[in-house]
C-alpha cells in the first residue's frame, strides 16, 4: 500500500472517532473551544468566545455590507474559457463545470454598482469557493471593470479579496492580470477617485502582488493571512525560522503595510465613514463644534510631531 492511501485510511479513522457531530458543534481555530454553530452563524460567523473569524459565504458577505436592494450585478455575461487545454487529474474544462454547477457563479470574482452605507459605490468581492478565489482572465477582466466603472461614475471603488493568488490553469494569462489590474487602478488615481482595499482571509499570490496591495486605504479581516508566498516556502527558501504572527494582518499593521484591522461586525459603518471622509465630508458626530482636523490618536502616540519648545 502506497504511504498516501495509508494516510488516508488513518484521517478516515480519526473522522469516525469524533463525539461532536458535524454541523452542530465546531472548533474555534482561535481558543479551542466547542461551540455551537447557530451562535457562530449568528454572530457574523465569529467566535463568540474569542472573536475569531470563520470564513463568511460570499452571499451572506454581499448581505452584510450593501444596502438592502441597492446592488446590481456586472459582468455577468463574461465567463471563462479554456485557452491552454490545460490538464492535471482533470481537464480544467470540467472543472469549470463542477465548479459553476457547486457554486452557482461562473468565476471566481463578482461585480456590483450598490450602496454602501448610503454612498454609491463600483464593488467587487472574490468568490472564495470558486477554485480559491484563484485570478484568470474573466477575475481580472471583472477587477478591471470595477475600476472602470469607478473611474467612469467618479464613485469610489471597493474591492474585498480572497485569494490563492494566479490561476495555474491560464499560466502566462492569469500572470497579465496582475499588470492589467494595476493598469486600470492606475488611471483611476490620476483623477483622483479613491479605491478602498480590503483584504480577508487568505489574500495571497499574484492578488497580493499587485491591486490588493494598491488600496488608497487598506484594511483587514482579524487574522487574515497576507502574503505573496506562503510561510512553507518562506522558510525552505531564506532556511530561517519566521517570525510569530508573520503574514498575519497583525504583524503587517506593526509594520506599516496595511492601514487599519477592522473586525467583520464594524466593516460597513467604518466603510461608510472613510467613503465619506474620502469624499470631503466631515464627520456627522460627535455633534460638539465642528473641527476642521479629522480625529487622531492619542497625543502620546510615537507619530505625534514633536512639540516645539516654548519660548518665554
Ligand atoms: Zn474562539
Amino acid at each position: 500500500m502506497a504511504w498516501w492511501s495509508r494516510k488516508n485510511k488513518a484521517t478516515e479513522l480519526s473522522s469516525e472517532k469524533r463525539s461532536v457531530p458535524t454541523g452542530l458543534f465546531v472548533k474555534c481555530e482561535g481558543c479551542s473551544a466547542t461551540v455551537d454553530s447557530e451562535k457562530i452563524r449568528e454572530a457574523l460567523r465569529c467566535c463568540p468566545q474569542c472573536g475569531h473569524h470563520f470564513t463568511m459565504p460570499t452571499e451572506e458577505r454581499l448581505a452584510l455590507l450593501l444596502d438592502e436592494e441597492s446592488a446590481e450585478e456586472q459582468d455577468l455575461e463574461i465567463t471563462p474559457r479554456d485557452p491552454l487545454g490545460f490538464r492535471d487529474t482533470k481537464s480544467y474544462a470540467d472543472r469549470l463545470v463542477a465548479l459553476r454547477r457547486h457554486t452557482g457563479q461562473p468565476d471566481a470574482f463578482r461585480s456590483f454598482l450598490a450602496q454602501l452605507d448610503g454612498v454609491p459605490v463600483s464593488f467587487g468581492v472574490f468568490q472564495f469557493e470558486f477554485m480559491g478565489g484563484s485570478m484568470g482572465s474573466v477575475v481580472g477582466e471583472k477587477i478591471t471593470r470595477v475600476f472602470e466603472r469607478a473611474a467612469a461614475q467618479r464613485i469610489p471603488a471597493i474591492v474585498l479579496s480572497a485569494s490563492g493568488g494566479a490561476r495555474m490553469q491560464e499560466g502566462i494569462l492569469s500572470l497579465m492580470q496582475m499588470a492589467k489590474t494595476s493598469a486600470a487602478l492606475q488611471r483611476l488615481r490620476a483623477i483622483g477617485v479613491p479605491y478602498v482595499s480590503v483584504l480577508l482571509h487568505p489574500t495571497t499570490g499574484g492578488v497580493a502582488a499587485s491591486f490588493a496591495m494598491l488600496g488608497d486605504v487598506i484594511l483587514a479581516e482579524p487574522g487574515a493571512m497576507i502574503g505573496f508566498a506562503g510561510p512553507r516556502v518562506i522558510e525552505q527558501t531564506i532556511r530561517q525560522k519566521l517570525p510569530e504572527g508573520f503574514q498575519r494582518a497583525e504583524f503587517l499593521l506593526k509594520h506599516g503595510i496595511i492601514d487599519s484591522i477592522v473586525p467583520r461586525c464594524e466593516l460597513k459603518p467604518r466603510l461608510g465613514q472613510l467613503l465619506r471622509l474620502l469624499r470631503g465630508e466631515l464627520p456627522t458626530t460627535p455633534t460638539t463644534a465642528p473641527t476642521v482636523t479629522p480625529p487622531t490618536t492619542s497625543p502620546k502616540s510615537p507619530s505625534e510631531p514633536p512639540v516645539p519648545p516654548q519660548v518665554p
